[in-house]
């Protein structure tokens, strides 16, 4: 029996109708930006495979150092003991973050990163004896798919089996030249019952790939600083050089209290979470009273593999090359854009540093479930290339070694979708 066939017979996909679905492809192998089928067939990952990948598959030096690492030590409980992997990490990550950063927690993925992030912030207030639980996130937002990370994300298709279930939250609106000064008078109505605000800085990935202005972000950034609200940086997509710099963080002045990272932290090579805070928040828990403890960890928190492969990813992502590769893409996706944003069927184009989004013209509102949406997934698969429009959306964000003829491929694809579709 294929592979195919044995899949479909014990396997349920992760945001895949299984009734209606394309059968699964089976890739056997990864090198480069480039994933290979079963029968040799190559497939551009022009998504990097769900955004998590940044410097290629089968990286020979990540491969390297978590196979040093898994003959060394493959896990040991993080309560009550540590290892240098852990401690490193912790210790370079933190050198390179917005400097009023000090702590950093481990989990698995970018849900539970954002689950001890909230945690953080309640425990903060409830520790201090004020009683403030009200979260403010924006529309749209995606910030997981654990319930708590569900909650503080926009009502969609995606929670609609569950919103009774989810507390409440304070969505607002993006802020924007005409808005900034209503969201912030009505921030500060809600401020003695906030713990906490959460944001995907510049760019709501799950969103649709929806952009807003640095400028903005940090004048509700310095707003909630000034109100004392604890602000949430998840930067579970956006982290590891996606928008052009290191973290979207960097280009705003203010500094977030708590940061959520996964995705790219490992380069795409294992699940492994990490949420980083201030001294504040970190001493808000210190006490005599165990009570004020946070009761939260996860089996495989640190989990020396994963960490090898992240400090591999940092290795590289260090090096002058992945710099001057992230601003290749860059130009790359604004000379692109420039040269398509007038065609008809273009609706809108947009990006932020390697991340290009266009909306394409359907008559139809955007939409997630837009049909046009298994169309261009198919035209663009058939074509070896992975992209996974967002409805109507289709975005790219590819791994940092893509070169400059798989890009040159992908555009062209896309032009000819534009004729052809
Ligand atoms: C993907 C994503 C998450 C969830 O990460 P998982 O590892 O898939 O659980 C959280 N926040 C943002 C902004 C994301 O893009």
């Amino acid at each position: 029996m294929s592979l195919t066939n044995r899949d479909l017979k014990v396997i349920w996909h992760p945001y895949t109708q299984m009734k209606t679905a394309l059968p699964p492809i089976p890739i056997v192998r990864g090198e480069g930006a480039c994933l290979f089928d079963e029968n040799g067939k190559k497939y551009i990952d022009a998504v990097s495979s769900w955004w998590v990948n940044i410097h290629g598959h089968a990286h020979p030096y990540i491969a390297q150092k978590v196979s040093e690492q898994l003959k060394k030590l493959e896990h040991v409980i993080f309560a009550g003991f540590t290892h240098e992997g852990a401690v490193e990490l912790a210790e370079r990550l933190l050198e390179i973050l917005p400097n009023n950063q000090q702590k950093v927690f481990y989990s698995d993925n970018g849900s539970t990163a954002v689950e001890v992030a909230i945690k953080m912030c309640l425990q903060y207030w409830h520790n201090n004896g004020e009683n403030r639980t009200k979260i403010i996130a924006f529309k749209n937002a995606y910030h997981g798919d654990t319930f708590g990370a569900m909650a503080v994300s926009g009502r969609s298709a995606f929670t609609a089996a569950f919103d009774s279930l989810l507390f409440e939250v304070e969505f607002i609106d993006l802020p924007d030249a005409a808005n900034i000064k209503s969201l912030k008078s009505h921030i500060s109505n809600l401020t003695s019952e906030t713990a906490c605000f959460i944001f995907e800085p510049l760019v709501q990935g799950a969103g649709g790939m929806l952009m807003y202005e640095a400028q903005y972000l940090n004048e509700l950034m310095a707003h909630c600083r000034k109100e004392g609200i604890l602000m949430i940086a998840d930067e579970v997509f956006t982290g590891f050089g996606r928008t052009g710099k290191s973290f979207a963080s960097n280009h705003v002045t203010e500094q977030p209290d708590i940061m959520c990272f996964s995705k790219g932290l490992t380069g795409g090579t294992m699940a492994l979470g990490l949420t980083t805070c201030t001294q504040q928040v970190f001493d808000a828990f210190l006490s005599d009273d165990r009570l004020k403890t946070l009761f939260h960890g996860h089996s495989f928190t640190a989990n020396p593999v994963a960490i090898s492969a992240a400090l591999a990813s940092l290795d590289l992502f260090l090096d002058a090359s992945t710099t001057e590769n992230i601003k290749r893409i860059e130009n790359a996706h604004g000379q692109f854009a420039r040269k398509i944003k007038d065609h008809p069927k273009v609706k809108t184009i947009r990006q932020t540093g390697t991340i290009l989004a266009m909306e394409w013209q359907t008559g139809s509102d955007t939409s997630y479930f837009n049909s046009l949406r298994d169309s261009l997934y198919r035209y663009f698969l058939e074509a070896g290339i992975i992209l996974r429009p967002l409805g109507n959306t289709i975005y790219i964000l590819p791994p940092y070694c893509i070169t400059n003829e798989e890009l040159d491929c992908v555009y062209s694809k896309i032009e000819q979708a534009l004729e052809e579709i």
